[in-house]
């Protein structure tokens, strides 16, 4: 039995990881501040014998009891959503500070209990990509001042710190570039293309597209992207390496609005409002590394993982 601590652990992902670890058995120290996470997404867990929760920011010093086998850092706003209340926008300082400082309290306490380290990083330092698919080798194409610079800054700068962890102190570090992740226990209000487009389709809401819908993303299923979380910080290989982790079927946005109207069978009407400042055009990770090393192959189709969130939402509005 190993004993992990996640932070973010009451977000999205980090609460889905969190399960996957209890159901295997694992013990669980989740430290979250819930700036943008919800102590609902950790309900089920908190009565559970291998399962503690720290209402903690990771920016502040804090001590931790147990041994601790690896840490997880996802702690992060994660949307780039200016017009939602949970967006790294919302939290330009805290965004900085929880991927710059955050990071390394984390490497600190990594260090000093000789565990594991998994950064979350993300597809978002790769900018708006000049070449597609985006393998781990390309070395991004970011504005380091534009509006989305406290995200792909931060994460650019929590890379290099876990990085100078891993070769000066020999801190057992892996990476993941997270690209867009879907599913049970998004927020309906984090402001994402998902989560966006399911609330609106199921309250009869206009269908918000940004621009003219013909920008690309790839979406994992985050049952998914845990399986693949989990696998890099268990396998031995893994140490100092920087892995994609995403589901690389791409689609553009006009096309996901048109499947999410048609799973929902809704007759929300499809509306364009102004592209975002520095949204990059298309995104699709090059997966061949994840194979290679982890074994790590995304399953679930879009239609399939579109009607579990959807049912997940439907239980919310
Ligand atoms: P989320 O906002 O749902 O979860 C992040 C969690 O971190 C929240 O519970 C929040 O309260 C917590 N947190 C933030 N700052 C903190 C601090 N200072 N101290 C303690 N807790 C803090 O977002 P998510 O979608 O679950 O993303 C998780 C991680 O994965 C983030 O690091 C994000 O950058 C990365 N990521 C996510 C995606 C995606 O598509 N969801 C894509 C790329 C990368
Ligand atoms: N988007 C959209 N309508 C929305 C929300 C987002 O058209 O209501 C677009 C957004 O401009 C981007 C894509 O969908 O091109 C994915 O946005 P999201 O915020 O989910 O993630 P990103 O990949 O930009 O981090």
């Amino acid at each position: 039995m190993n004993t992990y601590l996640v932070a973010g652990g009451a977000g999205f992902i980090g609460a889905c990881l969190c399960e996957e670890l209890l159901e295997k058995g694992d013990r669980v120290i989740c430290v979250d501040n819930l700036i943008t996470g919800s102590k609902e997404n950790i309900v089920p867990y908190l009565k559970h014998p291998n399962f503690i929760f720290l209402d903690q920011n990771v920016t502040e010093k804090f001590v931790v009891a147990n041994e601790v086998s690896g840490i997880f850092h996802l702690a992060s706003p994660a949307s780039p959503n200016s017009k939602s209340p949970r967006s790294y926008i919302a939290f330009p300082v805290e965004t900085l500070l929880v991927n710059s400082i955050g990071t390394y309290n984390l490497l600190e306490l990594a260090k000093k209990k000789h565990a594991r380290f998994v950064y979350a990083s993300t597809s978002e330092v790769y900018g708006d990509p000049a070449v597609s698919p985006q393998p781990e080798t390309y070395f991004g194409n970011v504005n380091p001042n534009g509006v989305r610079s406290m995200y792909d800054e931060g994460k650019r700068f929590g890379e290099a710190m876990s990085m100078t962890y891993y070769r000066k102190f020999g801190v057992n570090v892996r990476i993941m570039r997270i690209f867009n992740t879907y599913g049970p226990k998004m927020q309906k209000d984090d402001g994402r293309v998902i989560s966006n487009f399911i609330t609106q389709a199921l309250t009869g809401e206009p269908i918000t597209i940004y621009g003219d819908g013909l920008q690309t993303r790839s979406f994992c299923y985050v049952k998914d992207l845990v399986d693949g979380i989990i696998r890099l910080m268990e396998e031995q290989q893994a140490k100092g390496e920087v892995v994609n982790l995403g589901n690389p079927t791409e689609h553009t946005i006009k096309q996901i609005a048109a499947i999410v109207k048609k799973l929902t069978d809704s007759n929300s009407k499809i509306v364009y409002e102004d592209l975002p400042e520095d949204d990059p055009k298309k995104r699709k990770p090059d997966i061949s590394k994840a194979e290679a090393l982890l074994g790590f192959v995304p399953k679930r189709s879009l239609e399939s993982g579109l009607e579990k969130t959807i049912e997940y939402f439907r239980s919310k509005i």
